[in-house]
This record gives C-alpha cells, sequence and structure tokens, in this order.
C-alpha cells in the first residue's frame, strides 16, 4: 500500500492546493508524497461530519462499537513492518521502541474494547419511586452517562502511535462514543495516514458512521485553533507542549459554549533518593537512572527530570557515577529540528543560571539535531528563590537538587508545580521519612512510585496519567488506562419517564443485564 497524502473527510480523501512534507528524522530530508493541509473547507466538512455520525454512532449497541475497537487494532497489525519503517523514517525512534509502541496501541484498543463491554462506566443508577413516602413521594430517577460529542484529538509528536491517531486519546473518545477529529502531528503525517486508513477499514468492515473519523493534517497552528473554536466541536485531548495546551484552552474558554480541554503537557517527575536507599545502592541508582532518563532520547513526558536528595557521601557517590556516565554518552537523533533547538535553548538557559552547575554533558553530535545529555545541580535553596529552575526541558536532561536536610525535601515538594508523578527510591529504614512525605507526594502528583522509575506507563485500570497543573489541565483525570472513557462522558437523569421512553440500558428488562446502583446498593450485572 502506498501514501496518497490526501486528508481523511470521513470515508472520502480529498487533495488540496497546499502541501506539506514530512521529514527525515535522521537526514533532514523531505519525505514523499507531499501532504495536503486543511483549510476551512475541510474543518468545515470535519466538523459537519463528525456532527452528523455522532447520533448513529452513540446509538450502536455497545457490542458492536467494542467491534469497532478490535477491528481497529486488527487493522493496524495487519500493516505489518511497513507502517514501522514509515514511522521510524519520520520520527528517528528506533524500530524496536515502535514495534512496542504498536503493540501497546493495539493493547489499549482492545483493553478498552473490554471495558465497554464491561459497562461499569455507564454509570447506571436507579432510585425506584416512592410513592408512598411521606411528607412527598418520590418520583423514579435514574442515571446513565453519555458521550460528549466530537472530539477534536491532538497527536503527540514523541508517540507516533501510541497518543496519535489510533491513540489512548482516540481509543477512549471513540469507546465513550464521541466521533474523533484528528489534528496530525506535522511531523509523522505518513505514520498518520496509514493509521487512519486502518480505523476507515475498520469503521466500513464494523458499519459504523464515515464521520466517526477524520484526519486533517497541516503545518500550522491556525487549524488546530480553527479545530478547537468549532462549535460541533464538544471536547479536546492534547499531548505536547505547555504553549500549546495552553493556548487550546485559552480558544476552548472564549467559545460561546466552552469546552473540556484534557490537554497533557509539563513534568519533570521529581525523584527522590532517600538516605537509606543511597547509603546502600547509590551506585545502581546512578545506572538506573541514566537509562531512564535517556529511554527515547529523554522526549518522554515522564522523563526524571528532577532529583532531590540529602547531601552527604551517598549523593556524592551517584552524582560521581552518573557524571562519568553522561560524558560517555552518545547523542542520539531528537524526534524533530524544531524539538531539538528548543532543548538546545533550554539546556543553554539552564547553564546560563548562575545558581547553576553543569556537571556532565553527553559526547559532541556528528550529525544534526542529535540531543546531548546534560546533568545539572543546584541547591534546594536556590531551586526554592527560582521555581523556573524546575521547568521541563524535554530532552536527556536532569537537574540534581542538593538538599541540606529532610525538611528541605519536604519544602521543595511542596513548592513544586503539579506533576505526572512522583518516585521515592528508598530501604526500610526510610519508612518514617516516606510517610512523612506523602501527603506532599498526593497534593503534587497523579502517579506516586516507590522504588521505579517513572518512565514506563502500565496501560491499566488503576493507572493515573494525570496529575495537577501544568502536568494536565484537569488533574481530576487521566490520558492512560481505562478511566479515562470519564473524560468524555457526562451523567444524565431521567425522572418519571415511562420504561417504554427509557434508554435500553435504563429499561426493567436490561437493568441487571450490567453493573448499577439500584437504591444505592451495588448489584453486578449478567451480561457477558
Ligand atoms: P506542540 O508544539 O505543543 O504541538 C503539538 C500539537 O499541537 C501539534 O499538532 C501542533 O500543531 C498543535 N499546536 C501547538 N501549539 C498550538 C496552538 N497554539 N494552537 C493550536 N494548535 C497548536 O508539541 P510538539 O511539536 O510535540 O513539541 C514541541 C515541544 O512540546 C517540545 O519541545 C516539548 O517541550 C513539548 N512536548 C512535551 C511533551 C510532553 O509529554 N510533556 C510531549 C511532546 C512535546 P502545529 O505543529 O501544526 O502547530
Amino acid at each position: 500500500m502506498s501514501l496518497s497524502g490526501e486528508l481523511f473527510l470521513g470515508f472520502e480523501r480529498r487533495a488540496t492546493n497546499h502541501t506539506f512534507h514530512a521529514l527525515d528524522a535522521v537526514h533532514g530530508r523531505p519525505l514523499s508524497p507531499a501532504f495536503s493541509a486543511a483549510g476551512e473547507a475541510e474543518i468545515e466538512a470535519a466538523c459537519a461530519l463528525a456532527w452528523s455520525a455522532f447520533a448513529p454512532y452513540r446509538a450502536k449497541p455497545l457490542e458492536e462499537r467494542a467491534a469497532f475497537l478490535e477491528s481497529i487494532a486488527t487493522h493496524i497489525l495487519a500493516q505489518g513492518e511497513e507502517l514501522v519503517r514509515r514511522a521510524h523514517e519520520e520520527t528517528g525512534l528506533p524500530e524496536a521502541r515502535l514495534s512496542g509502541e504498536r503493540a501497546r496501541t493495539v493493547g489499549q484498543l482492545r483493553l478498552l474494547a473490554a471495558e465497554l463491554r464491561a459497562g461499569e462506566w455507564l454509570g447506571l443508577r436507579v432510585d425506584p419511586a416512592l410513592p408512598q413516602r411521606q411528607p412527598a413521594p418520590r418520583p423514579d430517577i435514574r442515571q446513565r452517562r453519555i458521550a460528549l460529542g466530537p472530539v477534536a484529538v491532538f497527536g503527540a509528536s514523541n508517540f507516533p502511535l501510541a497518543f496519535s491517531v489510533a491513540g489512548g486519546d482516540s481509543a477512549a473518545a471513540l469507546a465513550a462514543g464521541c466521533p474523533i477529529v484528528v489534528k496530525g502531528h506535522p511531523a509523522h503525517p505518513g505514520t498518520s495516514e496509514w493509521v487512519a486508513k486502518a480505523i476507515v477499514e475498520a469503521a466500513r468492515e464494523t458499519g459504523m458512521p464515515p464521520g466517526v473519523l477524520s484526519l486533517l493534517n497541516g503545518p500550522d497552528t491556525a487549524l488546530g485553533a480553527a479545530l478547537a473554536a468549532d462549535p460541533r466541536i464538544r471536547a479536546i485531548a492534547f499531548t505536547g507542549s505547555r504553549a500549546g495546551g495552553l493556548a487550546l484552552m485559552s480558544v476552548a474558554a472564549q467559545r460561546r459554549a466552552p469546552i473540556p480541554v484534557y490537554a497533557e503537557m509539563s513534568s519533570v517527575n521529581p525523584v527522590v533518593l532517600m538516605p537509606a536507599a543511597l547509603t546502600t545502592r547509590a551506585a545502581s541508582l546512578a545506572r538506573e537512572f541514566i537509562t531512564s532518563l535517556t529511554l527515547g532520547v529523554g522526549q518522554f513526558c515522564t522523563n526524571p527530570g528532577l532529583i532531590l536528595a540529602i547531601e552527604g557521601k551517598g549523593l556524592d557517590e551517584f552524582l560521581e557515577i552518573a557524571r562519568a556516565a553522561v560524558v560517555e554518552l552518545a547523542p542520539a537523533v531528537m524526534l524533530t529540528p524544531g524539538i531539538h533547538r528548543n532543548f538546545e535553548q533550554a539546556v543553554g538557559r539552564m547553564a546560563a543560571e548562575g545558581a547553576v552547575k553543569l556537571l556532565a554533558r553527553g559526547l559532541e553530535p556528528g550529525a544534526p539535531h542529535c540531543g546531548r545529555a546534560a546533568l545539572f545541580s543546584v541547591s534546594a535553596r536556590s531551586l526554592l528563590a527560582e521555581p523556573r529552575l524546575a521547568e521541563e526541558m524535554f530532552g536527556p536532561a536532569s537537574v540534581v537538587v542538593r538538599c541540606a536536610e529532610r525538611g528541605e525535601v519536604l519544602e521543595v515538594l511542596e513548592h513544586l508545580e503539579g506533576q505526572l508523578t512522583v518516585t521515592l527510591q528508598m530501604e526500610e529504614g526510610d519508612l518514617a521519612f516516606a510517610q512523612a512525605l506523602l501527603p506532599a507526594m498526593e497534593r503534587l502528583a497523579g502517579r506516586l512510585i516507590v522504588n521505579g522509575w517513572p518512565t514506563g506507563v502500565e496501560v491499566s485500570h488503576a493507572m493515573v496519567h494525570g496529575g495537577p497543573f501544568p502536568a494536565t489541565s484537569d488533574g481530576r483525570s487521566t490520558s492512560v488506562g481505562t478511566l479515562a472513557i470519564d473524560r468524555f462522558l457526562r451523567p444524565v437523569c431521567y425522572q418519571g419517564f415511562s420504561d417504554a421512553l427509557l434508554p435500553e440500558e435504563l429499561r426493567a428488562a436490561q437493568l441487571d443485564r450490567r453493573p448499577h446502583r439500584l437504591d444505592g446498593e451495588r448489584r453486578p450485572g449478567d451480561a457477558r
């Protein structure tokens, strides 16, 4: 199969006169074909299609929607290695990593299909009528959750499969019953076209309405802003820069009818090296830290960008081993020239800070836009005085915060901005200190980790990939795991309805098939 570069407006393909090229990540050369950029007419067509698909799509039986998600997974896998090769050309990410990412993408589609069938997400509740109640009777009240409407999904540069056209946000929105209009990331339009084809094939095969997916490509921000402003779009899902997320939040808030924005933006993922852990295993901690720091050339939102530890021999040993490892690190190609430029600028700004010490940089790059690792240190007092020293440098860079005593570790955790994760490296002897830090950790981040590293996010039922601002725009939710579906639903209650008028899953004959609460009491449901 070859790429055409055309947009997807539902099942139709459209070429436009305004085109752009993907770049080969390693050499910076344009890749074929030319990709059509969407303009006003294409935004209008995609949003009209999504709106007309909304009613029939959300009315589809859960089993059919689940089969659609599973069929997308099957079609992605059927594309074989061509998909992985194209993603590698466009992003520079190793093929092995991309194969793993494809497995995650397929896995999360299947997990959400299973979640759909289980039906808990419907949130069914019934408070039966109490006609004899005194002093006033109670009417019959029933509740379920319904889809919000079409969702604009912004593909992320650093996950061309798992957080792009059929990634986590798309899977959650489609599971909830929301058609999607994807703003493709301009760094990987070929990968996006392959995946959009898989979705369209799956939609045709399972009888979904055409507007369930549109893919709009384009190399400038005006497209995304116009899409976010369209009144038929009812929610936004985004992963990327803080500036991009904030811009979309602003567009959403200024609409005549504002809509929710689920933006995953920036995080430095503090890791606390606790005293007993540093005493017993400083060397292995240093090696594990370097592995986590350099994974994917540091281009993960979960990169360990801030290390906290108390001054002492253990920290000195940790720093010496980490420093020696960093100076030996070979640079590797970053996702885009722009991301590399941003990274170098951020590292340059950090190095120019008077209070910060540059401990080590990786080897000089021999090729364009290769990320060169950087390790800094700073005192806790300086970091507390200058919060910008804890800002994300998207790439393989980290700052070690030297704390004079335990109270400073707590003070730093209490002063940091919201994070996706916070980690403790600890031993039994650190228990009391860990217990003292826990309330601040809970206030700080969405995922608390003990004796692991933040990179690597399990896609599961209990996972939270979210956190207070600016980790995300809405810390009440997650973008990874089955709870992600909640972002695209809202509760509706039906008071005094006859059985015939009720939605099917709330009718007397259907209710026992799915988990529900009857007058507050939990009932499991027997649907298989
Ligand atoms: P980005 O610049 O935020 O772009 C992500 C997507 O949002 C693109 O499709 C982009 O479209 C769109 N967009 C950006 N600004 C917009 C605006 N003002 N209005 C409407 N749409 C907008 O992210 P990126 O290209 O992936 O990387 C750039 C920087 O983002 C990195 O250097 C890094 O600092 C950060 N980043 C963070 C994470 C994370 O997980 N925390 C992940 C990736 C990137 P256009 O490109 O067409 O404008």
